[in-house]
């Protein structure tokens, strides 16, 4: 079991498998010239394989694949058959302009569940953020992924002045659509020039929500970073994802991959280490592994602390959201 000096057991590897992307969100990709990683700095597949089947055999019972867009990489379907056949819960983050091309794969590796993001139900916003005019491709494939009965969760990241206002109308969504909408705080990462005063904090948003609706928390695991809600005669539900305001570190089961190798136990840590080299060069790769989750920090990477209001973006170290995988 892979276990940090905390007594946290991590048993969640979210797994990056491409730094690129069809879409250009610019609270995610840093609006610079972004140069993606080359194909042959990328974890093959059956590197993919190998480093996930490490993990398994240590504990790990869930694996996430994300990006960047996961569904651009030509061998994603290679990779994700490969992970089926793995004694995993196996699921997905994608931004769904290709799944409509993954449904059956989706199926055969019995992947049920899927995070799809999607920040505005107006598509002339929606190409504003993401520089792409694909509102209508991404509307169609969440409504097939929910005909053929996968469990959809939409997750919409809340900027003040951009989508705020919109928050009420994604609950409305989820009355007669068994869509669970999750509503997740800004977060900073090198490029995305965030802002603290554009965070609209869970409190403000369940303030909005209240207005409307009468929403009954339900009961969370210690795990989830949702704080998740219902509201009676609503077919799907919502919930709120509160990095900022109020972290959810305490009960923190998750390791990530990125895309070119480099584990990193914490969303927001500094330091990574290179587990794809060291496989490469026939090393053992298990005590990189543990040493890093041993290192770990108790919150945020080390990096801030819920005072969000104090960050200072130029000190902050790490990576774009998008080389990192969400
Ligand atoms: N391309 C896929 C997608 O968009 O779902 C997977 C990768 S994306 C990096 C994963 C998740 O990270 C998305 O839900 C996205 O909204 C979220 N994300 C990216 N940048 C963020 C930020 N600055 N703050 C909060 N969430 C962010
Ligand atoms: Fe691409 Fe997803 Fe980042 Fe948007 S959030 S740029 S879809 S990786």
């Amino acid at each position: 079991m892979l276990i940090d000096s905390f007594n946290r057991v991590h048993n969640y590897l979210r797994i990056s498998l491409t730094d690129n992307c069809n879409l250009r969100c610019f609270y995610c990709m840093p609006e610079e010239d972004y140069e993606f990683t080359p194909h042959s700095r990328l974890m093959q597949p059956e590197e993919i394989e190998s480093l996930a089947k490490l993990f398994v055999d240590n504990g790990v019972s869930k694996i996430r694949l994300t990006g960047g867009e996961p569904l651009v990489r030509k061998d994603a379907a290679d990779i994700i058959l490969r992970l089926a056949k793995l004694p995993v819960k196996l699921t997905l983050t994608t931004n769904a302009t290709r799944l409509h091309d993954f449904v059956n794969v989706l199926e055969e590796a019995k992947v049920s569940s899927l995070n799809i993001s999607l920040d505005t139900l107006d598509s002339d916003k929606f190409n504003i953020i993401t520089r792409r005019d694909s509102f209508k491709k991404v509307m169609d494939n969440i409504h097939l992924m929910i005909d053929r009965n996968f469990h959809v969760k939409v997750n919409v990241v809340v900027m003040k002045g951009m989508n705020e206002h919109e928050i009420n109308d994604f609950v409305a969504w989820t009355k007669d659509v068994p869509v669970h909408v999750r509503f997740i705080e800004f977060m900073p990462f090198e490029g995305n020039r965030w802002t603290s005063n554009q965070v609209f904090t869970w409190k403000e948003m369940l303030e909005e929500i209240s207005r409307k609706y009468s929403p009954v928390a339900l009961k969370g695991d210690i795990h989830d970073t949702a704080k998740k809600y219902s509201i009676e005669g609503h077919k799907g539900t919502f919930a709120i994802i509160s990095t900022m305001s109020s972290p959810f570190c305490a009960g923190c089961n998750r390791m990530r991959l990125t895309a070119d190798g480099k584990m990193k136990n914490c969303l927001f840590s500094q330091e990574e280490t290179d587990l794809l080299t060291a496989l490469r060069k026939g090393d053992d790769v298990l005590p990189l592994i543990q040493d890093s989750i041993r290192s770990k920090a108790k919150e945020l990477g080390g990096q801030f602390t819920k005072d969000f209001e104090k960050i200072h973006t130029e000190d902050l170290h790490n990576r774009s959201m998008i080389s990192i995988g969400g």
